[in-house]
């Protein structure tokens, strides 16, 4: 056996181990590099990425393929409000060829840590249908990528970037966009169809923070309010917010609202008590779920918040 396929196999049963440390997962693509070029366009050259949101990393993945070295800051479950790189992750940024962002106030973050390098810096969401914050006018709302054909922008807008930045492998970049594209506009149908089995006067929403105002919007929902009355979960409700919003459910006979896996279901749960009305837990707001869980890829979050979505409201009034 030769030393490269060693290092192979020692890389490819580290990736198996189920808790891989963060440090060491951050360090794999560097060492995967030492393997030198397999003819599948892995190797040293590979175009370095960075990708802020999991749903970013996860767009990136899937048309970068094995022709980019990936690095995701944001971890599964995880705020996007609240997140501080780890030093590791600066170094990770400082070291990128493309830096691919949200830019809608989400992940202002890595500014500091780009500025001080040559990466380039990609706005995802360019070109993208924004909405203003319910709660605050003057506020984009960050999270586009709940309506399908945002997030086909910004899988459009990943391909051009990697594209521009690494032509020799663009035709791939350009095959893999399509195959995914495709893929997304069947999710953005069966959206729609689960949708229409909820009865109109049942079709609205409650969320913990404002997060699904897009898919509120694109799919035929009343966005009807947040516990946390904005677009971003490091706001806090007052007691005047949760007698309003409990309220309001009663008003508009909400049948249930929802609590989002990244956050804190607590204040949540109140509303619902105070209500009267069942509160429906792990919905995927700001970042996808672990490997493995019913939230893993953007397209698995897609449809797992969608069915969770039916099964609470479709029964309203019965
Ligand atoms: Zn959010």
């Amino acid at each position: 056996m030769t030393s490269q396929s060693h290092l192979r196999r020692s890389i490819i049963s580290l990736a198996r181990r189920p808790l891989l440390p963060l440090a060491t997962a951050l360090l794999l693509p560097l060492a995967l590099c030492a393997c030198g070029g397999d003819g599948n366009g892995g190797g040293e050259d590979r175009l370095r990425v960075v990708a802020t949101t999991t749903q970013i990393g996860d767009f990136a993945r899937r048309v970068g393929g094995d022709r980019i070295r990936l690095t995701v800051l944001l971890h599964a479950s995880q705020d996007a409000h609240d997140f501080e790189p780890q030093a590791s992750q600066i170094r990770a940024l400082a070291e990128a060829d493309a830096v691919l962002v949200n830019g809608l106030g989400l992940d202002a973050f890595v500014d500091a840590a780009v500025r001080q390098s040559d990466a380039k810096v990609v706005t995802v969401t360019q070109g993208a249908r924004t909405r203003a914050s319910s709660a605050a006018a003057d506020k984009i709302d960050p999270h586009v990528w709940f309506d399908v054909a945002n997030a086909k922008r910004m899988v459009e807008n990943i391909r051009d970037a990697l594209s521009a930045a690494d032509p020799a492998n663009a035709s791939s970049y350009e095959q893999n966009a399509a195959a995914y594209l495709a893929e997304l506009d069947a999710l953005d149908q069966s959206v729609r169809d689960a949708i229409a089995a909820i009865p109109q006067a049942c079709r609205k929403l409650v969320t913990d923070h404002e997060v699904l105002g897009y898919y509120a919007q694109a799919y035929g929902l009343e966005f009807v309010g947040s516990v946390v009355p904005s677009t971003s979960s490091e706001a806090s409700a007052s007691a005047a917010d949760v007698a309003g919003i409990v309220r309001r459910i009663r008003e508009l006979g909400v049948p249930a609202v929802f609590a989002e896996a990244s956050g804190n279901p607590d204040l949540v749960r109140q509303v619902g008590r105070e209500a009267g009305v069942k509160v429906v837990d792990g919905l995927y707001g700001d970042s996808l779920g672990p490997p493995g869980s019913d939230g893993a890829t953007y397209v698995d979050m897609m449809r797992s918040n969608t069915a969770k979505i039916v099964a609470a409201l479709r029964p309203c009034g019965a």
